[in-house]
């Protein structure tokens, strides 16, 4: 991952932070631990002592006092442990808390990145505190069926604004659910106003506290950087073009609205052709009918997507449910 030394700097430092905060938290715990069982502190003292005794023995040359160390060191600390939980606090309440287990808020396990740094440089490049506080606002938790009527009804599909959007908040769902053990993707497509974005948010909410590395872009910022990152010429448009390539969740919103020339499209195939070979997960969604859809991108783009993406039509046509959704999401 190519970032710039600055921006890795960066990086560390909040993991140096994490760690501080979870040192402070811990010694915290210490004091309040010491101070409503003062036995506990008795028992490390009496530990500390053991040490240093046993450590002479063994210079002494005493060849069972490893042995004996080890037995009584068990006994000692298993008094500790119940004399927590006879007080009440859970068994690992002495034990650091970090913000990762995985690398204990280093950010690396061994010489790899951990998954929330990779995480961690996506927030920054992409500058997703902008998206992390619409996800605080739209989520599955926030999420509301009450905009969406039994009494419209999709000509072709027979199917009721309500009992569409029912199936796909179940997809939705089971999207989730599975990631990570089923590779699969979604086509979210019909009117403006129909909650395509919402659900997405959804999505992307749940996965991101799942530490997956989610990207969001509108078609037209996607296709901004497909075409910035052409031949090299921007270092940072680069590094997010590669991103676009690997990120566990690529979600592509309201594709169909932004510039496309040969170029731009050639690479939108490239990037869901690649991502399926990587069984990396991808969503998109479109206000265009997938009629049309085959006339604005090319037909080998629009049959990866028939064929590896399941296709979910949201729909409204009520001015009712569209006010509603646009409110919110203006708020
Ligand atoms: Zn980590």
């Amino acid at each position: 991952m190519a970032l710039r030394n600055a921006q890795h700097d960066m990086i560390m430092r909040n993991y140096e932070q994490k760690q501080l905060r979870s040192q402070n938290i811990l010694t915290q715990r210490y004091n309040e631990i010491y101070e409503k069982i003062p036995k506990f502190k008795e028992l490390e003292d009496s530990i500390s002592m053991l040490g240093v005794k046993y450590a002479r023995k063994l210079l002494d040359g005493d060849s069972r006092a490893l042995e004996e160390f080890r037995v009584k060191l068990n006994s000692l600390c298993q008094e500790k442990t119940d004399l927590l939980t006879q007080s009440g606090y859970p068994e690992d309440y002495l034990e650091p808390v970090y913000e990762c287990p995985l690398c204990k808020d280093t950010g690396y396990i061994g010489n790899e990145k951990c998954i929330c740094f990779k995480q961690a440089a996506i927030d920054l490049l992409y500058t997703q505190s902008n998206l992390k506080e619409i996800l605080k606002k739209e989520n599955f938790d926030t999420f509301s069926f009450d905009y969406y009527s039994d009494n419209f009804v999709d000509a072709k599909s027979g199917l009721s604004s309500s009992a569409a959007i029912r199936k796909a908040h179940q997809t939705c769902l089971d999207f989730v659910n599975r990631f990570g053990e089923d590779f699969e993707n979604l086509f979210l497509y019909g009117d403006t106003g129909v909650g395509k974005t919402f659900l997405s948010n959804c999505i992307a909410k749940e996965l991101i506290d799942k530490s997956y590395s989610v990207i969001y872009f509108t078609a037209f910022e996607l296709f901004n950087i497909f075409e910035k990152s052409k031949f090299g010429r921007d270092e940072t448009a680069e590094v997010m073009n590669s991103h676009i390539f690997d990120c566990d969740l690529l979600i592509i919103d309201d594709l169909g609205t932004e510039l496309s020339n040969s170029f731009t499209t050639s690479q939108l195939f490239l990037c869901l052709n690649e991502r399926l070979l990587k069984k990396k997960s991808t969503i998109i969604s479109t206000n265009l009918a997938l009629e049309t859809f085959s006339d604005y991108y090319s037909q080998r783009t629009f049959s990866r997507i028939t064929s590896n993406y399941k296709l979910l039509k949201l729909i409204g046509d009520d001015i009712r449910l569209k006010k509603k959704l646009m409110n919110m999401e203006a708020n």
